[in-house]
């Protein structure tokens, strides 16, 4: 009995001392199978209980509880030390200094074309014209029969387009068909509505032309709508978007689905008239064709044209920022080079 209870005591001192010195997880686990696993000193020295008397077993194992209880609190006091250390140092490695400034993060901005596409539409807006959205993919015929462009008209060759694998289903190459669509849907209601949309040419691409750009259409049908009113509305366009004492004048011009037909030019808005590189010296820049629906267009479109009229206008939004910002290439649009779109 003196030996085991010698044994224990020796133990409680050894493995203490081992607990202290553990510096981190994986030495304290070794120490803590050493001695207090199954296998460990302390089992074995209770497996010899065994062969004491049984008298003398009570004192022995009070005195063995005693060593374990020490020794798992010595362990728990360990343990937490040493997880108290490891939080610290990573703490420490992972401090953030909130004093540090924040990084920058990039604005994002509006491409140049939606940019003036929203102006142009807000314009129509306050005058009473909502958007009406069309199908960038088109039939042949509402591209160009029903807009008065038979399959022999010369207009065609100006408008080559691209041509899907289904005949007769082409990517519009105007939002004219849009025109029909709307015609169709409200008939015989009047219409005021715009038509904005991104149109296709198969074009070679060059500083001018491009085979993808954007259009807006507008459309008044009504019982007396009359080239006074076209003229008035435009004119009233062109000073909310160029100014209120922007000169405007009109030149008679030729359209398939319009007759008459005009194209209406604004006072440069780069040299006020005097004559530059971009007016060509005229003082003059095109802005946008129009004129008076063609009778065989508001048919089409259900229309009779003996009691409805109408007027139409296209333009071009980005051939009106090329000409604003003096851009001399259109390719620009759609490069993606960030050193043109972030001067918008
Ligand atoms: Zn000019």
């Amino acid at each position: 009995m003196e030996q085991i209870l010698q044994r224990l005591t020796s133990l409680g001192v050894e493995a203490e001392r081992a607990l202290q010195g553990a510096a981190d997880r994986a030495v304290l686990e070794q120490v803590r199978v050493r001695y207090l696993g199954r296998k460990g000193t302390l089992a074995a020295i209770l497996r010899g209980m065994a062969d004491l008397d049984p008298v003398e077993r009570p004192a022995v194992g009070k005195v063995a509880n005693e060593v374990k209880r020490r020794l798992e609190a010595a362990l728990a006091a360990r343990r937490e030390a040493i997880e108290a250390t490891v939080r610290q140092a990573a703490l420490a490695a992972e401090r953030v200094d909130v004093t540090l400034p924040g990084r920058p993060v990039p604005m994002g901005r509006l491409h140049p074309s939606t940019q003036i596409l929203r102006r142009i539409c807000q314009i129509w807006a306050d005058m009473g014209f909502q958007v009406y959205r069309s199908r960038d993919v088109e039939t042949e015929e509402m591209n160009f029969e029903l807009l008065n462009i038979p399959a022999h008209h010369p207009a065609r060759d100006m408008w080559d387009t691209f041509y899907t694998t289904t005949e007769g289903v082409l990517l519009r190459t105007h939002t004219s068909p849009g025109q029909i669509r709307a015609m169709r849907e409200y008939c015989p209601e009047p219409i005021r509505v715009i038509l904005p949309g991104m149109c296709y040419r198969y074009e070679q691409i060059t500083a001018r032309s491009e085979i993808q750009f954007h259009q807006v259409e507008g459309l008044a049908v009504g019982r007396h709508v009359t080239m006074t009113a076209l003229k008035g509305t435009l004119v009233d366009f062109a000073h909310r978007m160029f100014g209120a004492d922007r000169k405007v004048r009109f030149r008679a011009s030729h359209f398939p689905f319009t007759e008459p037909s005009a194209e209406m030019d604004v006072e440069c808005i780069i040299c006020e008239g005097r004559g530059c590189v971009v007016c060509k010296q005229s003082g003059w820049l095109e802005i946008l064709g129009c004129g008076m629906v063609h009778p065989e267009v508001l048919h089409n479109g259900g229309y009779d044209p003996a009691a409805f009229s109408g007027f139409a206008f296209g333009m071009g939004p980005e051939r009106i920022t090329m000409l604003k910002h003096g851009i001399e290439d259109i390719r620009y649009f759609w490069a993606n080079d960030l050193r043109f779109l972030e001067q918008f």
